[in-house]
């Protein structure tokens, strides 16, 4: 029989281990059992530090025994229950088992064992009920002995046996890594690798196995996103160049201010890429305020001054209609093609979303159509059907994050010619996190927020420490307005028709809003917004505080994203631990957004010592996008930096992590882009084609059954 890394363990292992490892592990296959590396390896010698245990967690220890007692119990004292102690310096640990008499004569004083078990405690003490036990014995002439994942119906010794099987018998592993690659790194081929990580020598020997493994993860990723890259260069896209004196170069004229130095070079760079005839794909990510939206709206003139139509996604209503506004006012006369005191070369920007009006989404969707639109804005309404462009040229996706791939691919699909694409970040994200997660796109990064901007100063308001500072808060919105400025209140919830929920502190904004009328901001107009009112009414609210006509503006997160009003000075998060650190970054990004300092509350109840209030003070710490939004990662978890976007490729990643490997990943990057280059169907490499090509599989039908 030929064991390869498709051969179901059951024809290995046989039918009773296969279905442990099946079920409790969910490993199928020879390639699934061998590539289920240890968590980690334990030296023979050295014993697990027992002071670090954590109560409720599945372990598995290499302890060594002090002593063990019989202690008959039940009727007639025929049954036994056996208690061993076991120690090294940092703490001891007591074992229990029942009914297993013969123990005392295999956990001999000194003996030393792997134990595994639940950690629980008992009178204060550290314990494992019932642990299954297994002797160190043949593994002696071994320095280390890997550590499985491991569960109660499998424990680490069996996946340890089981692989020892499959190592023995497997043939032709698959070298998927190119030679060069390989040899340049001083990585060891693919089936010493296994060898090695699963029953190394030495510690040594295994840490290079899995920085083998760690940069193929990396590289199979890279080279699938290289793919990518290189096949939407291989597309045609219609070449749009700068017209001189066109819309664009028109538009810059009349700037009330001078770009910085930061959206000049990117400005420089989309017009390179739009004048090309191959499809621009770029993720623009700068700091809240940098100034992203100037810098897209230049491309999207670029593009109609060429005869084409720009789209210009956002992820919410209100964020689009104020795109809408604040397009159509920067524009001016240029964008009032056919209307009174229009320019003779201007264009129209219409505005499609999904709760539009039947009158107005049709005169959008003739605009459109005829190509009288050089210029739309909207939701994920663009990419219903039925939603037709004349010459859609460019494709714009502000604040990528709440936009999944498939819908940027419904957009850019569409036509013979793919239109450019930019797509902006809400926040800045960390340069490993774009590298995978966005790792189809080239890259720009705005640093530097314009000229005269104002830093924000951050607090936290602790009111179970401090209620009276609370008070304060609220006296100091009135102030704020007092001086002719504006300010947000935001709430977690909306409240209304939420799911109750007495372990909640929080408040919903609708009680929130009753309590500041009634009382603290009695004096003040308010307003409330939230996601779930009606579009119109959204969309008075927002105006009205636009235009000034409301001083306080109550409101949920639909304010986090892009909204302008240079006005508003001072924001008051309430239950602020609630929020996720860019989320708040991204939130506080709304104030100090004209030439006045800006002021952020975060107000929590939230215990000084817990991770929330860490949080938050990480938060008030700096107003660095960038730094925060590495401290931000460094405290999450993989899945949740990966998020939904590409989870086919998150489960292929085992040893590769998005928050530390940043060397790695860039390393793979670098190798991956040159292969591809030299070879883009990767002809000459079989088993990096087929490896690569699995996972593109996979990566689709995650995507498929999520759709
Ligand atoms: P974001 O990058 O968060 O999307 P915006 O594009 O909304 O930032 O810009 C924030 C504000 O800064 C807007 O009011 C915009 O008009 C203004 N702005 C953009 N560029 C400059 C600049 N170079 N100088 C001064 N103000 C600018
Ligand atoms: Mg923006």
């Amino acid at each position: 029989m030929r064991v390869g890394l498709d051969t179901p363990l059951q024809r290995v292992v046989g039918d009773a281990s296969a279905k442990k490892l099946a079920t409790a592990l969910d490993l199928w296959t020879v390639g699934d059992l061998l590539r289920h590396y240890p968590r980690r390896y334990q030296e023979i010698g050295e014993l697990t530090k027992l002071s670090r245990l954590v109560e409720g967690q599945h372990v598995t220890i290499m302890a060594k025994v002090v002593s063990l007692k019989n202690f008959p119990f039940g009727p007639g004292g025929r049954k036994t229950r056996t208690e061993v102690l076991v120690a090294d310096e940092s703490g001891e640990l007591s074992l229990t088992f029942f009914n297993q008499r013969w123990l005392t004569r295999t956990l001999t004083p000194d003996t030393v064992g792997l134990f595994s078990g639940v950690v629980g405690s008992f009178r204060g003490r550290r314990q494992l009920t019932h642990p299954a036990f297994d002797p160190v014995g043949d593994r002696l002439g071994r320095g280390v002995v890997p550590i499985y994942r491991a569960s109660a119906k499998v424990s680490s010794w069996d996946v340890e046996k089981c692989v020892a099987i499959c190592l023995d018998v497997v043939g032709d592993l698959p070298e998927t890594l190119p030679g060069d690659v390989r040899s340049a790194r001083g990585y060891p081929p693919v089936a010493e690798a296994f060898q090695s990580v699963h029953r190394p020598w030495s510690m040594k020997e295994a840490m290079a196995a899995q920085a083998r493994f760690r940069f193929e993860e990396a590289f199979l990723l890279q080279t699938v996103l290289a793919r990518r890259r290189h096949a939407a260069a291989g597309t045609r896209a219609v070449a749009r160049p700068p017209r001189p004196g066109g819309l664009r170069e028109r538009f810059v004229e009349r700037l009330p201010f001078a770009l910085t130095a930061g959206q000049q070079e990117v400005v420089a760079t989309l017009a390179a890429e739009l004048a090309r005839e191959h499809p621009m794909h770029r993720l623009l990510q700068g700091e809240v305020g940098s100034g992203k939206t100037i810098v897209a709206l230049l491309a999207m003139l670029q593009v109609v001054d060429a005869g084409g139509q720009a789209a210009l996604l956002a992820p919410t209503e209100v964020l689009a209609a104020q795109h809408h506004r604040t397009i159509e006012k920067l524009l001016g006369d240029l964008a009032r093609s056919g209307m009174l005191g229009g320019d003779p070369d201007a264009t129209r920007v219409r505005l499609l979303t999904g709760s539009m009006g039947v009158k107005a989404r049709q005169e959008a969707l003739l605009d459109m159509v005829s190509g009288a639109a050089g210029i739309v804005v909207g939701t994920h309404a663009l990419i219903q059907d039925g939603v037709d462009f004349a010459e859609l040229g460019l494709v714009v996706i502000d604040e990528q994050h709440r936009f999944g791939v498939e819908q940027r691919a419904a957009l850019v699909d569409r036509s013979e010619t793919r239109p450019h694409v930019l797509v902006m970040t809400a926040t800045p994200i960390p340069r490993t996190v774009a590298m995978t997660v966005f790792g189809d796109l080239d890259m720009s990064t705005l640093r530097e927020l314009p000229a005269g901007r104002q830093p924000i100063q951050t607090s936290v308001v602790p009111v179970a420490d401090r209620p009276a500072w609370l008070d304060r808060a609220w006296e100091r919105v009135g102030e704020e307005v007092a001086r002719g400025r504006q300010v947000y209140v935001v709430a977690s919830r909306i409240g209304e028709g939420d799911e109750p929920d007495p372990e909640s502190p929080t408040r919903g904004l609708l009680e929130l809003h009753e309590e500041l009328a009634g009382g603290p901001l009695a004096d003040l107009r308010l307003g409330v917004l939230h996601g779930r009112m009606a579009a119109d009414d959204k969309e008075t609210v927002m105006t009205a505080f636009a235009d000034g006509e409301i001083d306080v503006l109550v409101a949920t997160t639909v304010v986090e994203v892009g909204v302008d009003v240079p006005n508003a000075t001072m924001m008051v998060i309430m239950d602020a631990d609630r929020f996720g650190m860019s989320q708040l970054h991204q939130l506080r990004g709304r104030v100090g957004r004209g030439g006045e300092p800006g002021l952020c509350l975060l107000v929590t109840g939230a215990d000084a010592e817990s991770p929330a209030a860490e949080r938050l003070k990480a938060v008030a710490s700096t107003a660095d996008g960038f730094e925060l939004s590495r401290l931000d990662v460094s405290m999450r978890s993989e899945g949740d930096v990966l998020g939904t976007r590409q989870s086919g490729f998150r489960s292929s990643l085992r040893l590769l992590s998005v928050v530390r490997d940043e060397g790695v990943i860039a390393d793979a990057r670098t190798a991956a882009e040159r292969v591809v280059a030299d070879d883009p169907d990767l002809a000459a490499l079989p088993e990096l084609a087929r490896a690569v090509l699995a996972l593109e599989e996979s990566d689709r039908a995650e995507y498929l059954e999520r759709a």
